[in-house]
């Protein structure tokens, strides 16, 4: 069975004869933006492995770049979408109230971590649509025209959250963009100002956010605050619990909303349901959380949840969409959830983490390459540097790995500003077996390729 299998590549190279065939029509009939460096063509997905066309096997670290923490076709889910299917596919939630929708709301109304008693939830089709409503919302209740968001921010790529996005590689040559977007610094403690003491860090990057006020926007034009508790494609960077304690503080002081993207820190990626909930154990909560990628395990969903008040302030007529909320997807999000706490996959997240953290600490103590470990549950980094006193980025040397890893069948991505920066997102599925064999591919691509 599949899902049970162990990662093995049969063809004498990658990609094998049927993948190549079909990487070439990509190439011909697919604008090479959308970029891939993968010789790998699916025909199948079960759990956390993925078998190609050519009948290889490839244990998955990546995960739909975390849309997977259910793993490839989870039977339950499979059941729930053909169900719902056999019922309708779309009715659009303007004209035709669906049960689905109504119920998902108020089962992430029951445990999505935002401030207020009641609240309330809408849904969206990906995580940049998720964002963007959020900010709508925020501009809308409190009648301010700007936002802050932080160096190494990802957020999208429509015309709002490339904009809010910091990397401008994703940008380039796009504008004009919108206006009324302000960047802090982000705490980054790896790479701290040069000689800056650990101690005065958090006052460092908090002071950030003051300068914007002085310097950009007056925090009184100021209508939310936009953070990744766990920078995702920013390099896989945990916000420390005191900075967002002050940045809550901040927000407070100020009337401005906090606003937590857990696109891809939710469902129990990073040990609890939502990262946020690290934030809850320190008394913080956002006011607005967004989520998406593995609330319906692939198929296209996103949530926007905040307290009743805040939502009721919006215009009607100003959120939604065609496709929003589409009932099929709805139906598979209901099923990931419960799946998730019936099967405690928080608590799984947190043990693969532990047996992954243990073993990229060791390698950090032999490999000389890696210059930082961190993270959260099961969602870490691994900052690859050329030398660990100037930690100057090696994005080469990540590139090379990656596609020697894959060769022995382990997928495995970069992230971070630099591209230097390997992560690790596999499925909450995977097994202890599958788990160590992706860690030797790993292992034996670090000493192969430095
Ligand atoms: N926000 C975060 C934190 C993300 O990681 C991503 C995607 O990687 C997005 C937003 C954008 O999501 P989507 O690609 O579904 O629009």
């Amino acid at each position: 069975m599949l899902k049970n299998a162990l990662p093995e590549i049969i063809t004498k190279q990658l990609p094998g004869p049927k993948a190549a065939a079909i990487i070439a029509r990509r190439g011909e009939a697919i604008p090479g933006a959308i970029k891939c460096v993968y010789p790998l063509v699916i025909e199948k997905g079960a759990g956390a492995m993925v078998e190609d066309v050519d009948g290889n096997h490839f244990v998955d670290w990546v995960g739909g770049v975390g849309v997977l923490n259910i793993g490839y076709s989870h039977p339950e889910i499979v059941a729930a979408v053909k169900a719902q299917t056999e019922q309708y596919f779309h009715g659009m939630f303007n004209i035709v109230t669906h049960e689905g929708y109504v119920a998902l709301a108020e089962t992430m109304n029951a445990m999505v971590p935002v401030r207020g008693a009641k609240k309330k939830t809408f849904f969206a089709n990906s995580g940049a649509e998720a964002d963007e409503n959020a900010v709508k919302i925020a501009k809308a209740y409190t009648g301010r025209p700007n936002i802050i968001v932080f160096s190494g921010a990802f957020h999208g790529r429509t015309m709002l959250t490339m904009t809010m996005t910091s990397k401008k590689a994703y940008a380039h040559g796009l504008g004009p963009f919108p206006d009324g977007i302000y960047r802090a610094q982000f705490p980054y403690l790896y790479r701290n100002p040069a000689g800056m003491k650990s101690e005065d860090a958090i006052a460092y990057y908090t002071d950030s956010i003051l300068k914007v006020f002085e310097e950009a926007s007056p925090a009184e034009h100021v209508a939310a605050i936009v953070v990744e508790p766990l920078q995702g494609e920013g390099g896989f960077i945990p916000a420390p619990l005191e900075w967002i304690q002050a940045v809550r503080k901040i927000c407070d002081d100020h009337g401005i909303l906090l606003m937590a993207d857990e696109v891809q820190t939710g469902f129990c990626r990073t040990g609890k349901m939502f990262a946020s909930q690290y934030w809850q154990e320190v008394g913080v909560e956002p006011d607005i959380i967004t989520t998406a990628k593995s609330i319906a395990a692939g198929l296209p969903l996103s949530a926007i949840t905040a307290r009743t008040e805040i939502m009721e302030a919006v215009k009607g007529g100003t959120i939604g969409g065609t496709y929003c909320g589409n009932p099929v997807a709805c139906a598979a999000a209901l099923k990931v959830i419960e799946i998730m706490q019936r099967d405690r996959l928080d608590e799984r997240a947190r043990e693969i983490g532990t047996i992954a953290m243990d073993r990229f600490n060791s390698w950090q103590e032999r490999y000389a390459v890696i210059g930082d470990v961190r993270g959260l549950g099961a969602m870490i980094g691994i900052e690859f540097v050329k030398d660990r006193t100037t930690k100057a980025p090696d994005p080469e040397l990540v590139a090379a790995i990656v596609n020697e890893a894959v060769q022995k069948g382990l997928i495995i991505e970069s992230a971070g500003v630099y591209g230097n920066v390997i992560r690790f997102l596999a499925p909450l599925v995977i097994t202890d077996e599958q788990l160590a064999a992706g860690l030797d591919i790993f292992e034996k691509a670090i000493i192969k390729c430095v």
